[in-house]
């Protein structure tokens, strides 16, 4: 994608690993595509647990500093997230750490809640202090409420009182908790490393790295408990229908996991096969958006014969964090980030294949640097149908203002772009390829249809996001 919008997080929990630290460390190097501005870990050793959140990137939280080198223990969950910029946010980074009457408890969560507003009000008004403005805390302050005998069933209380997308990590000093909403929104994975070893994480990518094996997904409306008792299932609440973000196989997820019990990679370059039948092209050779849509313009390359080329590269060491030395000085950031290959495009037709489009203000000033490297034709194909309505469910997208989609037709957004042509995958053709299980996903931000429901207050919370951007 060449327009930035952000996943708000990736997480990963290690139980009764010798390194327990250092493996969380491996799987959030291979989550940090899931949010790039901060990232943490929470450590117990049975007795206390410490944890340690910085800004940035994996790799700097885990830089050799004191701090992070005196964290110790067996157990750990770790988080990588989206947060706005500024120091004050990392005050919203994961995991939540909180003391509380039995102990302590650390949280981390992706995804996002309709209700948590509602709920965190309702709280205040009760005198609860809240240490961070992010939905997760609210799960923390439910259970540090709750009457309930046992750990696992404070959990499993306060997570029938919450509505929205949740894949969910706690660490208390002996046990490790996932859980995963009722629809299953987002993915969540559990494997084991050796006998006494297991791992949660977000994609099976994290398992790899690991060297962990994947088992199972963590089910909807599911709640694990892994002590050392073992590995015990509980359910929350009884399973809703499914709704799995589609937008995980368009774009989030890395195409070597296994999500939603389907491989990403296949799925991609099935989107693209039938993006090329439902809108073909003359042209000489098909390139990517790389990285994202390297997938799927295999799939429209080997579905309509054009040779597929490495027509753009991506620089990879930009990171998020650079901020253009002039406002608004589009075309330097996105020349930073891609350069053409001019060999290849030159004197060619081309497709460009994208995965989604968002602004597309950046894919304008791609299609330029196309122009200019001497391509004759450029024809935009985009692997998911145009992008109208926000998501309630942890995606960050912009306000609907912002949506390309909603303020131009497709002949005016490939005006707009300047290309040759345009066409997107429909979203019955995006259905089609989920084959048996087309109605177990969500595809609210292409057709408005919300299946957990809509946020009422979310034009505010855009707002908000907008401003704390800027
Ligand atoms: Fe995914 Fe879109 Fe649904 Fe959000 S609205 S959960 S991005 S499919």
């Amino acid at each position: 994608m060449a327009d930035e919008i952000h996943e708000e997080c990736g997480v990963i929990g290690v139980f009764n690993g010798n390194k327990a630290l250092d493996l969380a460390v491996l799987g959030l190097h291979a989550l940090q595509h899931r949010g790039q501005e901060s990232a943490g870990v929470a450590v117990s050793d049975g007795r206390a647990i410490h944890s340690y959140r910085s800004l940035g990137l994996v790799a700097t939280m885990a830089r050799k500093t004191k701090r992070f080198m005196e964290l110790k223990g067996h157990i750990c969950i770790g988080h990588t997230r989206y947060s706005t910029t500024g120091t004050s946010n990392l005050i919203n980074s994961q995991p939540i750490l909180i003391d509380y009457k039995r102990g302590q408890l650390a949280v981390a969560h992706n995804g996002n809640l309709i209700n948590a507003d509602t709920l965190r009000s309702d709280m205040e008004e009760q005198g609860s202090i809240f240490q961070s403005t992010n939905d997760s805390e609210v799960f923390l302050h439910l259970i540090a409420r709750s009457k309930k005998p046992s750990l696992v069933e404070m959990i499993a209380e306060s997570l029938k009182k919450v509505k929205g997308a949740f894949s969910l990590l706690f660490l208390s000093e002996n046990e490790l908790f996932a859980a995963r909403d009722p629809h299953g929104v987002r993915p969540l994975c559990l494997g084991v490393l050796d006998k006494k070893t297991a791992v949660v994480a977000s994609e099976t990518c994290a398992l790899d790295i690991m060297g962990a094996r994947y088992v199972r997904d963590i089910e909807p409306s599911e709640l694990v408990c892994i002590s050392s008792k073992g590995i015990q299932s509980f359910r929350f609440a009884p399973p809703g229908k499914k709704a799995h973000c589609i937008f995980e196989y368009i774009y989030f997820s890395r195409p070597d996991s296994r999500i939603f019990n389907h491989s990403v990679d296949r799925l991609r370059r099935a989107f693209g096969h039938e993006l090329a039948r439902e809108h073909p092209a003359k042209a000489d050779i098909v390139i990517s958006v790389p990285d994202s849509s390297n997938t799927a313009a295999l799939g429209y390359a080997h579905a309509s014969g054009i040779p597929f080329e490495i027509g753009l590269i991506r620089n990879h060491y930009v990171g998020r964090t650079f901020i253009s030395p002039a406002q608004g000085d589009r075309e330097a950031k996105v020349k930073l980030k891609f350069n053409p290959v001019r060999g290849v495009l030159k004197n060619r037709r081309i497709v460009l294949v994208e995965d989604s489009i968002v602004r597309g203000t950046t894919l304008r000033q791609l299609v330029s640097l196309i122009r200019n490297a001497g391509a004759k034709e450029i024809h935009i194909r985009v692997s998911s149908p145009p992008i109208k309505f926000p998501c309630y469910y942890g995606m960050d997208f912009p306000s609907f203002d912002e949506l390309i989609a909603n303020n131009k037709t497709i002949e005016e957004t490939r005006q707009f772009l300047g290309v040759d042509s345009l066409g997107h995958l429909s979203i019955n053709g995006l259905r089609k390829c989920m084959q048996e299980e087309p109605n177990n996903y969500c595809y609210a931000c292409f057709s408005g249809a919300y299946p957990l429901g809509a946020l009422k207050t979310s034009k505010n919370i855009f707002e908000n996001r907008k401003k704390q951007r800027t």
